[in-house]
């Protein structure tokens, strides 16, 4: 582009170093807008926000620049990225962009709490470290050593969120079950980073990561189980380049392997039919489809329901790149657009593998009035229903 298309060049240029690389390959044909989830609701965020124009203001050095709304709607799903004819990788250039405003001062209100919970307690739920393990109850949970095989890194969200916590005592009640060598670290961990870092906070990031990676290497870690798909995405994808090089795997992972190896059996019959949302940061950023679906399959009595949108299709819940944090007024919510999906398949629970698909979904359910014909549930938990 040159500078007489581009009034800003150097503003431009400058959030293409700092991670927009495929900013100036956009060629402005829409098919980002047209296939992005906000198009399906109808309120002012589908009015105002429009990835074909993010990536054009982006090459403008921010000019036309309106609001946040506009900015920070993205929920970083890739459903634009998966279908762009030219490899643009939106979420990238609209992550430099935030992270251009950030260096600049400019942080959303909703955000700053939580910028300021990360920065002193290594959580964003504005709570302190010494609760960290509070989701263990009276539940046998090892401490990691040398000798432990895998690292179970529980996403602060399941560590501090009521609701969410039920989810990583799930999964420890499976570990324990099948054997597993597992064990966690607590207190000491912080925050995967990975949605602060889509909102732009840059060396927040850093700052958690670099602590994780020192911390998983001081204990000798090797393996590491996420109970969240957005710990596993930035474990595997972002620590490497600073250093941080772990096998890692989401739990439904390992839980298919241990179903494969006889290690884990459900005996128990649930009589449900159950829609399975495929998270975003599972399916479409990770390519995990199968694992999930081969645990659920091994629920006797369960009828698995594939709903319209599915897999690469699948469609977000609405809690990513920092909008779990952020209001969505009723009626825009994407999880509602889930929550129909699911019903629309006559499904009594809509099951995911994701504590923010959870959050996001089961306040869809409430929202919607519908908490007498469906529930929202981790794969998980149902594993556990399923026990003998
Ligand atoms: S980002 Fe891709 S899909 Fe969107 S307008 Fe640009 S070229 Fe088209
Ligand atoms: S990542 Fe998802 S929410 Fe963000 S612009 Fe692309 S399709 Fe829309």
């Amino acid at each position: 582009m040159s500078d007489a298309q581009n009034p800003e060049p150097e503003l431009g240029e400058a959030i293409a170093e700092m991670g927009a690389e495929t900013l100036y390959w956009c060629m402005q044909c829409g098919l980002c807008t047209g296939g992005c989830p906000w198009r399906l609701t109808d309120g002012d965020i589908n009015k105002e926000f429009n990835a074909r124009k993010l990536q054009h203001q982006g090459q403008l050095g921010l000019e036309g620049y309106e609001s946040d709304n506009n900015l920070f709607a993205c929920t970083t799903c890739g459903l634009c990225v998966a279908r762009c004819p030219r490899d643009v990788n939106a979420i990238d250039n609209i992550r430099s962009i935030r992270m251009m405003l950030a260096e600049g001062g400019t942080v959303p209100q909703s955000y700053r709490p939580i910028v300021g919970s990360l920065t002193d307690n290594g959580n964003p739920w504005m709570e302190t470290r010494d609760k960290r393990t509070a989701w263990i109850k009276d539940l046998d949970v090892p401490t990691y050593t040398e000798d432990t095989e895998y690292l179970l890194y529980v996403c602060c969200t399941s560590c501090y969120d009521a609701r969410s916590q039920k989810i990583a005592r799930a999964v420890a009640t499976l570990l324990n079950k099948a054997g597993v060598s597992w064990g966690i670290i607590g207190e000491e961990e912080s925050c995967c980073g990975e949605s602060i870092r889509k909102i732009g906070q840059e060396e927040l990031f850093t700052t958690l990561a670099e602590g994780n990676i020192e911390l998983f290497k001081s204990k000798g870690v090797k393996k590491i189980i996420t109970t969240s798909p957005h710990c596993l995405y930035t474990f595997a994808n972002e620590y490497p380049e600073l250093g941080g090089e772990f096998e890692v795997q989401h739990y439904t992972q390992l839980l298919a392997a241990l179903i494969r190896d006889g290690k884990l059996k459900m005996d128990k019959d649930l009589d449900l039919t159950v829609a399975f949302h495929d998270p975003c940061y599972l399916g479409r950023h990770c390519d995990i489809y199968q694992d999930p679906r081969e645990v659920l399959a091994a629920l006797p009595g369960t009828r698995v329901m594939e709903m319209t949108r599915n897999r690469e299709s699948s469609i977000c819940c609405g809690g990513g790149g920092g909008r779990v944090w952020m209001e969505t007024p009723p009626g825009e919510r994407f999880g509602d657009l889930r929550v129909n999906d699911a019903l629309a398949h006559d499904a009594s629970v809509l099951v995911t593998t994701c504590p923010y698909c959870t959050i996001m979904m089961e306040a869809s359910v409430l929202g919607l009035d519908k908490d007498e014909e469906i529930a929202v549930k981790d794969v998980a938990e149902l594993l556990v229903d399923a026990l003998a």
